[in-house]
């Protein structure tokens, strides 16, 4: 099962924000048609470029609407900073509210867990930051931009040092192999 355990980013600038997240959106989902209550199916959701209409990004889903077991499993390939490709296979809880006239909302419910507690929150959007590898919600995901702006302040520090520096200090284990990698300059390896 995915969502647990692992938040650790790769994150390359420090101006990451929101807007800059890959969104799920219930209401997108709604939108198209999807969320009739009582149906099983499966297919392929596509995020495209709001001029080009291009596709960017890609998802497969089984998406349940059943009453009392509800949810949208997700499967995807991300890419990650070391080039191997990890796939992602986990269930996004639904939840439902009362609406007017007997009709029912539906929620997602956030699949992330962090330092060992699940967030659970009901929200009708959830993020894929860059260099992230689950959906959450955006609680969660504060808490991790918070903490990579605390990174980055490191990685300017380690950048001081220089790249030789650095490079000892990653073989003797003294710096975060990480954190190591992002304070070399990007020309490195060609010098
Ligand atoms: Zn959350």
């Amino acid at each position: 099962m995915g969502g647990s355990g692992s938040t650790r980013w790769a994150w390359h600038t420090k101006k990451e924000t929101v807007n800059e997240c890959r969104i799920l959106s219930i209401f997108d989902l709604k939108r198209e048609g999807l969320l009739e209550q009582g149906t099983w199916q499966r297919g392929t959701w596509s995020w495209r470029d709001a001029l080009t209409q291009k596709r960017t990004a890609s998802l497969g889903y089984e998406l349940n609407t059943q009453y009392g077991n509800a949810y949208f499993r997700v499967y995807y390939t991300i890419t990650r900073w070391d080039g191997r490709k990890h796939d992602y296979d986990y269930k996004i809880g639904l939840q439902t509210t009362a609406c007017n006239f007997g009709s029912v909302r539906w929620w997602f419910t956030c699949p992330l867990v962090t330092n060992g507690r699940s967030c659970g929150r009901r929200v009708g959007k959830l993020y894929m930051p860059p260099g992230g590898q689950y959906y959450g919600c955006r609680h969660c995901y504060d808490l991790t931009y918070r903490s990579s702006q605390e990174n980055d302040k490191r990685v300017n520090a380690l950048k001081r040092l220089g790249p030789m520096a650095i490079l000892e200090g990653i073989n003797t284990g003294d710096i975060d192999f990480i954190q190591g990698l992002k304070a070399l300059p990007d020309d490195i390896w060609r010098r």
